[in-house]
């Protein structure tokens, strides 16, 4: 079997926002901080933080990624979507029609959102180098096994090429959890 190595990285709960929705919660003509970059050129952390409000429980401080988006997306696990009392469905990242709705409050203001919030389907950013390396194509699933105590391996990994990427698989806490994961790993994608 061909070796093809990548990293996992995890992704905590956190916040997209539209200019919009930015200048509703934070004020009109405000920016997001930089606090530190992210794996994903041109992403980053900011410092601005939401309060994030469901039916049955809340979130302080959860982060929130710039720059800006076309559409605001809320992504959390399905362990956040108990506490918060919502029904959260898994999505690929950026189709959030339908999705769950949410409500977020920031030092200016607050916004119930119809929709918007998901679990983030598990994903495997890809360089067009690597999709070449790797024989892979955009918008495939593949599956990507992790070794240690808690071994598993994630099938339904959707594979999104661009050269905006970095090539790395992104899980959510919960998945990271069920494999016992608690920083980047290198794991091995299966065909
Ligand atoms: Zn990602």
């Amino acid at each position: 079997m061909a070796n093809k190595p990548v990293t996992i990285e995890i992704s905590a709960r956190h916040v997209h926002l539209s200019a919009a929705d930015l200048a509703h919660l934070f004020g009109e003509g405000y920016t997001l901080a930089f606090k530190r970059a992210l794996g994903q050129p041109g992403q980053f952390l900011s410092e601005e933080r939401l309060h994030v409000e469901g039916p049955k429980g809340a979130f302080d401080s959860v982060a929130i990624l710039g720059p800006t988006r076309a559409f605001t997306q809320v992504e959390l696990s399905l362990s956040d979507a108990r506490v918060l009392g919502i029904d959260l469905p898994v999505r690929a990242s950026g189709d959030v029609k339908g999705s769950a709705g949410i409500k977020l409050i920031g030092p200016k203001g607050a916004l119930v959102l119809k929709e918007g919030a998901i679990a983030a389907k598990r994903h495997l950013h890809l360089s067009p180098a690597d999709a070449t390396r790797f024989l892979l194509r955009d918008r495939q699933t593949v599956s990507v096994r992790v070794d240690g105590p808690r071994a598993l391996v994630f099938d339904e990994v959707l594979v999104r090429v661009s050269a905006a990427f970095h090539t790395v698989m992104h899980i959510d806490v919960d998945e990271a959890n069920a494999a016992g994961l608690t920083g980047p790993t290198e794991a091995n994608i299966l065909l």
